[in-house]
């Protein structure tokens, strides 16, 4: 049996009979300090949070493994170290959001906003991004290995030493990226942009043409 919203057909999320949109105004404030302490005391694997608003929140080292976060805001939130393996972030928006070391490995993020976001030391390996928003993100030393990110905007990024081995970049915009000593191994960069990207890499891909337009654009 499919339980909807008695109010409208999204699903009812976290301990809670409706959407997040219609729990009461005046019992959000509540609702999101106990979804905190229960994800806490009880652990957050498998939750249903779809479109719910954690903007701002402290989530720091939380684990939300295999919950689903699609359309949820997150913006500004404190996520260092958490771990979100295989959860599900389609749409969501996390800009400027501090995810330092985090594990998102394995995540949905097709879609995603996370602008600004940093995301140092983070592990994204074998995510879906496709068309994500990732401009200006801090992404040293991050893990985004096996990810498939066809159409993700990475400009502005700070993409030193960050790994992308066995990644599709195709379309990906990196222009104005530092993309010193990032590791390109094995990956799809077909009609990618590097305009005015910063830094040699320390391998780009086995595709001659493209090393060298990204050897010389930097
Ligand atoms: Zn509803």
């Amino acid at each position: 049996m499919l339980v909807t919203c008695p109010h409208c057909p999204r699903s009812p999320v976290y301990w809670s009979q409706t959407c997040y949109r219609h729990i009461p105004d005046d019992e959000k404030a509540k609702w999101r300090e106990d979804v905190i302490g229960d994800v806490y005391y009880f652990g957050g694997v498998n939750v249903p949070f779809t479109e719910c608003d954690f903007s701002g929140m402290d989530f720091k080292k939380a684990n939300l493994s295999r919950s689903r976060l699609e359309r949820t805001l997150l913006d500004g939130a404190k996520l260092s170290e958490t771990v979100f393996i295989e959860a599900d972030l389609t749409e969501c928006s996390a800009k400027g959001a501090d995810a330092r070391k985090a594990n998102w490995s394995e995540c949905k993020l097709d879609g995603a906003d996370l602008s600004g976001a940093n995301l140092e030391r983070a592990n994204l390996e074998g995510s879906d991004m496709k068309k994500a928003v990732c401009t200006r993100i801090d992404g040293r030393s991050t893990l985004f290995h096996g990810i498939v990110a066809q159409g993700t905007s990475f400009a502005g990024a700070n993409l030193a030493d960050a790994i992308f081995s066995q990644a599709d970049l195709s379309g990906c915009d990196f222009s104005g990226a530092n993309v010193a000593r990032a590791d390109f191994s094995g990956a799809n960069l077909a009609g990618a942009n590097f305009k005015g990207a910063q830094g040699i890499p320390l391998v780009i891909t086995d595709d001659e043409t493209i090393s060298r337009d990204v050897l010389e654009n930097g």
